[in-house]
């Protein structure tokens, strides 16, 4: 699940096989979701038997799904390693910034943990374990259209990790995702979420399928966003909208703010008042995120008054600005605490995750 028709028409071709053999198998895995070489049944039997030897399925095991029907879905998977990753599906319904949607969207993870170590979040709250696998990536989509029974088209990289940071795995997910021979998702339909990694956002820029780019900026100056986000100590503010204005300069798609709102933190009016200004000079769509609290954080969300407060201060700098709505609040939906919570309950029962 983490092969392109390059590469795979490479490894059959070692072994013998004509290049079509490669889009066939494609086809069965990408377009028809069958990831079992013995129902392909159109192959022959020689070449089903050295799949399943050379390309074992990615294993993910669903070991927890919460939530059901139009709400938002959560699934927890474990990897043969032994490690957690979450999944999130979001029913069809007012989308990201705004625009409403039928579409069903997927928040997919990209790492074990994350090293950013965000201050509020609870992916990095137990540092970074390993990167995700392309195919680890796309089986993401793969498993939680077969448990839901529907299927996915809007992807968002913004469950745990920090897809930036595992640039390479990330880049081929997406051609993956998006390909005419993969998933044929529309580039339009995925979003990278990202916490500012100015160089690899220079190079997402020059990727061949123009995929939206989301920044968690949660911090309109240096200093506020500094307390929350260490790695704006390595890429501050200037020199990720330098990135910024480079991407959008490649890209015909708005670049999209992510601003979680902290009470007491980063929800003065005048925090409001500079983001309008950074969103409208690098024209950027803000979407507001009133903070989901994380156990053993502690961190609040401003009240209704104060967020509202905020948005009106936002859009009357000229900038369409929204606020998510709740969704999955009370299933753990902010990343990394559904895994984090099953690893304490599995030490609490003597098992080691
Ligand atoms: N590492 C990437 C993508 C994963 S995080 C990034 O930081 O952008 C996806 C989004 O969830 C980010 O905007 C992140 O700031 C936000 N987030 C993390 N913890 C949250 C919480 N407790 N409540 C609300 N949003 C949260
Ligand atoms: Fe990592 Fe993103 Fe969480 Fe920051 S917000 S710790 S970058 S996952």
């Amino acid at each position: 699940m983490g092969q392109t028709l390059a590469s795979l028409t490479g490894e059959l071709g070692v072994l013998g096989h004509k290049p079509y053999r490669a889009r066939q198998v494609l086809d069965w895995v990408y377009e028809k979701r069958v990831a079992d070489f013995a129902s392909m049944t159109d192959l022959p039997s020689a070449l089903r038997g050295q799949l399943a030897e050379r390309f074992p399925a990615e294993k993910l095991e669903q070991v927890r799904m919460s939530g059901s029907g139009d709400t938002t879905r959560k699934f927890l998977f474990r990897l043969p390693d032994g490690q957690f990753i979450e999944s999130v599906l979001i029913p069809a319904s007012p989308a990201l910034y705004g625009e409403t949607s039928d579409r069903r969207t997927l928040c997919v993870s990209t790492q074990v943990g994350c090293a950013y170590g965000c201050k509020f979040c609870a992916s990095g709250l137990r540092g970074w374990k390993r990167n995700l696998a392309p195919g680890e990536i796309t089986a993401q989509v793969f498993h939680v259209e077969k448990a839901a029974g529907e299927r996915v088209d809007n992807i968002v990289f913004m469950g745990m990790g920090e897809p930036l940071a595992n640039y390479a795995n990330l880049a081929t997910a997406i051609e993956i995702l998006n390909a005419p021979w993969g998933f044929e998702i529309g580039a339009r339909h995925i979003t990278v979420s990202t916490s500012g990694l100015a160089p690899q956002i220079r190079k997402l820029a020059e990727h061949p399928v123009p995929v939206r780019l989301a920044i968690s900026l949660h911090g309109a100056t240096d200093e506020v966003r500094g307390q929350i986000m260490p790695v704006n100590k390595k890429y501050p503010l200037a020199e990720l909208f330098d990135a910024c204005a480079h991407f959008t300069s490649r890209r015909k798609q708005k670049l999209g703010f992510e601003y979680i709102l902290i009470a007491g933190v980063n929800d003065a009016p005048e925090q409001a008042r500079l983001l309008a200004m950074h969103a409208r000079r690098l024209n950027a769509k803000v979407n507001l995120i009133p903070y989901n609290t994380v156990e053993g954080l502690s961190w609040e969300r401003p009240s209704t008054a104060r967020q509202q407060e905020f948005v009106r201060a936002v859009r009357a700098g000229g900038v369409v600005a929204t606020i998510r709505r709740e969704k999955g609040h009370d299933i753990d939906a902010a990343c990394g605490q559904l895994r984090l919570r099953v690893e304490d309950e599995l030490a609490a029962a003597g098992v080691v995750a």
